[in-house]
């Protein structure tokens, strides 16, 4: 009886130290994982010219992103900070050189979520406020709200002393050809049209872990070129678009966000790994590679889970994506590889 008892408390203090080791194996990793869309991005389209403009500033984003992480900052901070390098850059559909809507408008939608609280904010369809991403900060921390659009989330952005700017910012030559081009193709087959061939989707976002274990998320979009105006994405749609739970993983989506929303696909996601178990590479892949896929969704998601783990799946031939871990590994691509 006696060694009987010796033998459950030892089998208990195993588990204990078991459990322990677990916990604490990865315990100082911190890193983030950023995208700049998925879409039509396959080896040819670009010139070498055009590669290294969006590699050199997805690298910019991470680093600064990677750089906030290290000096000890929040997980929440690092998304901010790294979203406003890819909301300021003409390159990605997100703040300037957004895609434009029918109305040869731009309207811009963003989410930011943090995983240690499940605190969200949100907002849509802004169109004079220069960081997106940031407004749906204000709107999680400043407001007792999730979810704020148009004018009214406008107005408290201001009252929060946000940077307004007219719509024309947002501008480039490139998304006013494009939209043009699109209208022409209409008249001629007589219907709306949703540019296919040329469509990438080039949303922008990141999931950062930092050096406490606290996860957090944020994306930024101008939507999909020639979007009926008022229309919104998956983007500022918690747990569609943008999702991050500590005991889960911090996830951006990409793509073709009708898709994404129906699916739920960053929250459905989270609850495979936290209902059956999954690890987060694996749970992607379920949901992207199978569930959308069989659906004909196209897009991709990147995440991190509180070990440092992360994902990037995409079922389009490409995704403009990257991650630096403070393990040494680093990334930055944009092509199947
Ligand atoms: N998911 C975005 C949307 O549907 C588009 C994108 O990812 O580029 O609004």
């Amino acid at each position: 009886m006696k060694n009987k008892l010796i033998m459950v408390l030892l089998f208990a203090l195993a588990d204990i130290l078991a459990a322990q080791t677990k916990i604490t194996e990865n315990k100082d990793a911190f890193g983030l994982v950023v995208h700049g869309g998925a879409g039509y991005i396959y080896k040819g389209r670009y010139t070498n010219e055009e590669e290294s403009a969006y590699k050199n500033k997805l690298q910019e984003a991470i680093d600064t992103g990677y750089a906030v992480l290290s000096r000890n900052g929040s997980a929440l901070n690092a998304v901010e900070k790294t979203i406003h390098i890819l909301e300021d850059s003409p390159l990605f559909n997100a703040g300037k050189g957004a895609v434009m809507t029918s109305e040869e408008t731009v309207e811009l939608d963003a989410a930011i979520m943090d995983g240690s609280n499940l605190k969200a904010g949100a907002v849509a369809g802004i169109k004079h406020i220069k960081s997106p991403i940031s407004l749906a900060r204000t709107v999680m921390e400043k407001s007792p709200h999730v979810f704020m659009i148009g004018e009214g989330a406008e107005k408290f952005g201001l009252d929060n002393g946000m940077e307004k700017v007219e719509n024309s910012y947002f501008y480039t030559e490139k998304t006013l050809e494009e939209i043009r081009k699109i209208k022409e193709e209409e008249k001629k087959r007589d219907q709306s049209y949703i540019y296919k061939d040329e469509n990438k989707y080039g949303t922008v976002g990141c999931a950062a872990l930092d050096k406490h274990g606290n996860l957090a998320a944020g994306t930024s979009t101008g939507g999909m070129v020639n979007k009926k105006f008022g229309r919104v994405g998956d983007v500022p749609v918690i747990g569609a678009g943008t999702y991050a739970n500590n005991f889960t993983a911090a996830m951006s989506c990409t793509g073709h966000g009708e898709f994404f929303i129906r699916n739920v696909v960053a929250h459905d996601i989270s609850s495979l790994i936290q209902y059956k178990g999954m690890k987060l590479n694996d749970a992607a892949k379920e949901v992207i590679m199978e569930k959308l896929l069989k659906q004909n969704g196209r897009g991709g998601v990147i995440g991190i889970d509180a070990q440092g783990n992360i994902t990037m799946v995409f079922n389009t031939d490409g995704m403009f994506r990257g991650y630096k871990l403070n393990n040494g590994k680093s990334f930055v691509g944009m092509y199947k590889e």
